[in-house]
């Protein structure tokens, strides 16, 4: 019988990973989900991606999910001298916005409000927080006096950390309009959001989604303090989130990341909504043929925390080895998934739900009778996917088929952990169709002759309506 993982990889795209050859083999070997990181590379770069992932599709029958990170109100300094300034701790140097070229006493910013917006007292973070100053001075117009409490080399375009200070800029920047223009044109299934800081950020660029008319949903990336005060409002109004740990590490004490990912994810779960732990997974096989013995534990931990999916960046964007790390991510899924800790989530529907109540309760005893009956399958039946998150959302051992006339959602649906969508349109009689499907399942492998097996659908089937309906069988 044919198996897969659950547990999905977002792979990040960029040289190392853009020729066909490679990323055919990178989706045979466990990729669901193609990440073009829009901090870098050219929209004909990403059209490339985007075309060659349809193509592989295509001739391989795979859905592979395109996810387009819009890089967000990114704070960075502007070019320094020799590309390599040192800064010594116990020094000042001003921070300016008008642009220089930087020097050990000047740097320049491209955050037009920086001296408006922070305030004496407040911790300034370079590149990725290695660098540590603070704010002694401000003229609240153009220039910004710093001590450098902790030194070091800082070169050309590296990124500024404002953890205490409320940053004036929007979520959405103009690049991010530019760049959501484009993706939402080529039809993108998912569009993270970066440096989320309330739930209002993501109601604007559902907003934009919609009024494009457009499938596309959205990621919330977490990695701002003020985004942590707001967490049920975002995850109630986001499609999916991201624990975006880069920058998450230098926004509030690192040790506290730990616990933030376990937590975002059993909130995640509870609400139904996908969850990625991203950044540094595998970062050591940037250039090394293994991982560590501590990053193979990482990716572990997250598949043990119930993650949707386990993303790599710079592994797969730049590194030398983008086959081998998903052969070895795939392979730490794969055994951690065999283990019982991570299954049945179980989360009684909530009765205030009127809208859902019924769909969500099939959904829930969907899972329950397949534990009980340690059923191979659940299969839905879903046009908006609605049935395959809230399935997937239960984490059962059972593999969740969707089977959906809506061809929009088939690659969306690759990020939601154990889920695999088919395209379907005979809706004709429920009996008819799930015979149909049973037949389907088990003519390409998914099933097998004894198996128990779980219907969920609408009756009547042809309506579309909500999922009202639980038939187990054997296949
Ligand atoms: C992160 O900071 O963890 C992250 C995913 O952000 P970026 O988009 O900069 O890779």
């Amino acid at each position: 019988m044919k198996e897969m993982k659950r547990t999905k990889i977002v792979a990040t795209m960029g040289p190392a990973s853009g020729a066909k050859e490679t990323l055919q083999t990178m989706i045979e070997e466990g990729v669901n989900v193609v990440r073009m990181n829009f901090s870098h590379g050219s929209h004909d770069d990403h059209l490339k991606i985007i075309h060659t992932v349809r193509e592989i599709d295509k001739e391989k029958g795979t859905h592979t999910a395109i996810l387009a990170d819009l890089q967000g109100p990114k704070l960075r300094v502007d070019e320094v001298k020799d590309n390599r300034v040192e800064l010594v701790a116990g020094k000042e140097i001003i921070i300016g916005t008008k642009k220089v070229l930087g020097t050990e006493k000047r740097i320049s910013t491209n955050y037009e409000h920086f001296a408006n917006d922070v305030k004496a007292g407040e911790a300034v973070k370079l590149d990725d927080g290695k660098l540590h100053l603070r704010v002694v001075s401000t003229n609240g117009k153009d220039e910004v006096v710093c001590k450098i409490e902790h030194g070091g080399i800082l070169s050309s375009k590296k990124g500024i950390n404002l953890p205490n200070t409320k940053i004036s800029l929007p979520c959405l920047t103009e690049k991010d309009t530019v760049d959501l223009e484009f993706a939402l044109e080529h039809n993108v299934d998912w569009v993270g959001l970066s440096f989320v800081r309330s739930a209002r950020d993501i109601i604007e660029l559902k907003h934009i989604i919609k009024q494009r008319e457009k499938h596309a949903m959205v990621i919330a990336k977490i990695e701002k303090p003020e985004a942590l005060d707001e967490l049920d409002d975002i995850i109630k109004e986001t499609d999916a989130i991201m624990v975006a740990r880069g920058d998450l590490g230098v926004e509030v004490p690192m040790q506290n990341v730990p616990i933030i990912q376990k937590d975002l994810i059993q909130r995640c779960i509870v609400a139904a909504k996908p969850v990625i732990v991203a950044t540094q997974m595998m970062e050591s096989m940037i250039s090394d043929i293994t991982p560590t013995r501590a990053e193979v534990n990482d990716v572990a931990n997250a598949v043990l925390d119930g993650a949707d999916a386990v993303m790599l960046s710079g592994e797969t964007s730049v590194g030398a080895h983008p086959i081998e790390v998903i052969k070895a991510m795939a392979k730490i899924i794969d055994e951690v998934e065999r283990h019982d800790q991570i299954y049945y989530h179980e989360t009684v529907p909530a009765e205030s739900n009127e809208d859902r109540y019924i769909s969500d309760s099939i959904c829930y005893n969907a899972c329950r009778l397949a534990k009980r009956v340690e059923a191979k399958a659940i299969i839905t039946m879903t046009f908006s996917g609605y049935t395959g998150f809230k399935v997937s959302s239960q984490r059962p051992r059972a593999r969740t088929y969707c089977f959906t006339g809506n061809r929009k959602i088939l690659t969306l649906m690759s990020l939601v952990w154990g889920v695999k969508a088919f395209y379907y349109d005979k809706m004709v009689s429920t009996d008819h169709t799930i015979a149909d499907i049973k037949y389907i399942l088990k003519k390409q492998g998914y099933i097998a002759e004894g198996d128990n097996i779980i219907n969920i659908a609408s009756i009547p089937i042809a309506e579309q309506g909500m999922t009202n309906m639980l038939k187990l069988s054997k296949a």
